[in-house]
């Protein structure tokens, strides 16, 4: 990890780009699961911090777990959050579900590789983590923190031109 939330910014620019193609809430469902091992690691002092499960390989079928997982999960959940109604639920698409899981696994593992010396992407391939220190770690979470706020402030700008262009031509609506 560096602390699962920071994980949901980049996450809220690409909802705020991809809208109803992409699920923000499958996609951090994929964050938790990414970082049951090393959560597990802390707590029991055994294994390696970030291990199998953050390479891209690891990532892929965890990416597949997340999806399988997560799709009622986060529907539920959209009910819970009062976004969708009990009695109209949002049903999230499959091809959603997968592709917004393996962006969620896959950009976990990038993001985790630039700031933890641990982390072997190409695993077995290559042990190397040419990815390391690209940027600080103070930019990595500065990056994870502005993306966070430009995409939920770029999201609700969409949203709003979206409900103007629906009224505009039903205006009875
Ligand atoms: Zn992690």
């Amino acid at each position: 990890m560096p602390f699962t939330p920071f994980h949901m910014g980049p996450g809220i620019l690409i909802k705020a780009i991809l809208q109803g193609s992409f699920s923000l809430m499958v996609f951090g469902w994929a964050q938790i699961i990414m970082d049951i091992q090393p959560l597990l690691v802390i707590l029991t002092g055994e294994g390696a911090l970030h291990g199998f499960s953050h390479t891209y390989i690891g990532a892929s079928l965890l990416a597949i777990v997340a999806a399988l997982s997560g799709k009622y999960l986060s529907e539920s959940g959209l009910i819970f959050l009062g976004i969708a109604k009990k009695n109209n639920p949002i049903r999230i698409a499959w091809w959603i579900v997968f592709s917004s899981a393996f962006i969620g696994t896959f950009s976990h593992v990038f993001l985790d590789s630039i700031m933890h010396s641990d982390v072997e992407p190409f695993f077995p391939v290559n042990l190397e983590n040419n990815m390391l220190g690209i940027i600080t770690i103070s930019q990595l979470h500065k990056f994870c923190l502005y993306s966070g706020l430009v995409g939920a402030g770029f999201y609700y700008v969409i949203q709003i031109l979206i409900n103007k262009q629906a009224k505009a031509a039903n205006p009875n609506a």
